[in-house]
């Protein structure tokens, strides 16, 4: 796993939020800075900065996305997609194309529904030990679209290099459910992963991005995920309708 790289990014990002000029408190003057030290200038994230970890999104809002593929009950995945919809929520499904391609009519209803389907590589290797060509043939031979999941979130410059030439932008997440992890022996509760969301930080739901995988508990999850990051003040990207191959930059969650 690219925990580190990920963690990594993620405090990159962090910083690059929490960099604000304070304003002058009481007594103090509003030019207390010693000569010759200049403030910082004031960073702030615009709608130009593409996050890898937040995929495009700067709604504030929460992206879910559904990774992989509901082994042995393939319309898991649609009926996830309904349910959300019928929530009002658009959410994002990195498809395993190897699977998805006997399953066209999964793809086109996920996007009936109003959820992006994006590109997961054709058959989930590590990218980053793959050669050039091989690294291009898995891009290629996934779901068409402009984001890429690499598998396990394994990616380095090289892999992002290949992916930004076919027309990808890498697309990562905030918040890991691990719900692939088995704990004493079952996979990881629904109860378990509501609680791994409902305790992540602010600014991993702000405009945040949720990994869960479609052959886990996540999907059984969702609805209480849902009705906790509610409570917490926090809303979902929202369903507008169908969608096209391409999830836009900033993301369309408003
Ligand atoms: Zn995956």
């Amino acid at each position: 796993m690219a925990v580190n790289r990920i963690l990594m990014a993620l405090t990159a990002g962090l910083m690059a939020v929490v960099v604000m000029t304070q304003p002058a408190g009481p007594g103090q003057p509003a030019s207390s800075a010693a000569p010759g030290i200049t403030t910082p200038p004031v960073v702030t994230l615009t709608a130009a900065t593409y996050n890898n970890s937040r995929c495009g999104n700067t709604s504030g809002r929460v992206l879910l996305t559904l990774d992989d593929w509901a082994y042995g009950d393939a319309y898991r995945a649609t009926r996830t997609g309904a349910y959300l919809q019928s929530r009002g929520i658009r959410a994002a499904f990195f498809l395993i194309n190897e699977y998805a391609r006997r399953y066209p009519g999964i793809v086109s209803t996920l996007r009936k529904q109003g959820h992006w389907v994006l590109n997961h590589t054709y058959s989930h290797p590590d990218l980053t030990t793959l050669s050039n060509g091989n690294i291009a043939w898995q891009i290629r031979n996934g779901i068409y679209s402009n984001r890429l999941r690499p598998p396990g979130g394994a990616y380095n410059s090289r892999v992002s290099g290949i992916a930004a030439n076919l027309g990808y932008r890498i697309c990562t997440w905030t918040i890991d459910t691990r719900d692939w992890q088995y704990v004493n022996g079952s996979r990881r509760s629904v109860s378990s992963i509501r609680y791994i969301v409902r305790t992540s930080s602010y600014s991993a739901k702000s405009s945040g991005v949720i990994l869960g995988h479609l052959f886990t508990n996540y999907p059984t999850a969702l609805s209480g995920i849902i009705d906790d990051l509610h409570r917490q003040g926090f809303l979902f990207c929202r369903n507008r309708g169908p969608v096209g191959a391409f999830a836009p930059f900033p993301l369309a969650c408003t």
